[in-house]
């Protein structure tokens, strides 16, 4: 049976990655989370003080990081590597967030992590989200989806997801992450967030997660005719 490749991309929080493992799923393809690349390649550099804004520094911190997507049986999902050590859980805190944006604008971080993802769509039968994968990192996908929801919805998807994990966590702190994010991403130099011009659009503002579903397979089906 053909396979494609399905790109999604986005603002920060719009339920990207619920809608791509819910597609990956229902058609028996691989799920890749990018985010989770940025976000561990930022959880290394905090944690050995790698200054980013020099080349060489960075240069040599990448060829020490090795990234790998695993899959737990447990939690019946892809979980995030960091050189042999299961990060999922830690490149989720506020920290990484909060300084994930301003080194994915590093262009050999780009360089770097995209290279693994056109890899890992050589054999098709992907569904990749992030904010450059119908743009750069696969100009050619069948189906592009560039999704979006208004900011509040958003926020308080976030939050709840957040809370759960440190109640301590504030809406306006989730808010200004979001924000902060959503601006780096969209005004950087290399690959900045922008929808391709061949992606569709999906608003899930008021739609429940069964109706994107529907949308999206609806795509799906009219482009493996
Ligand atoms: O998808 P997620 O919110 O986990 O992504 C975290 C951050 O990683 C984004 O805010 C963005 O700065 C960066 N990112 C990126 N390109 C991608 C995926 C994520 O720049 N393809």
């Amino acid at each position: 049976m053909k396979k494609i490749i399905i790109t999604i991309d986005g603002w920060s929080s719009c339920g990207k990655s619920t809608l791509a493992k819910q597609l990956a799923k229902s058609l028996g393809y691989v799920y890749i989370d990018s985010g989770a690349m940025y976000r561990a390649v930022t959880l290394y550099f905090l944690r050995n003080h790698i200054d980013w804004t020099n080349d060489e520094i960075t240069l040599d911190a990448l060829k020490n990081i090795e990234l790998h997507f695993v899959y737990n049986d447990k939690s019946q999902q892809s979980e995030m590597h960091l050189n042999d050590e299961n990060v999922e859980y830690l490149i989720r805190d506020l920290v990484v967030a909060e300084k994930v944006s301003e080194v994915a604008t590093i262009g050999l971080v780009r360089t770097f992590a995209v290279e693994q993802q056109q890899k890992m769509g050589e054999g098709k039968g992907i569904v990749m989200d992030g904010r450059d994968i119908g743009t750069t990192v696969f100009p050619d996908a069948e189906l592009k989806i560039f999704m979006t929801a208004e900011i509040l919805v958003r926020v308080e998807r976030r939050f709840k997801e957040m809370f759960e994990k440190n109640p301590n966590i504030t809406i306006e702190e989730v808010k200004n992450n979001l924000e902060m994010r959503d601006y780096i991403d969209s005004n950087r130099e290399v690959s900045p967030l922008r929808m391709a011009s061949d992606a569709i659009l999906l608003d899930n503002t008021s739609i429940s997660m069964e109706e994107q579903l529907d949308f999206a397979l609806k795509l799906v089906s009219t482009k493996l005719k």
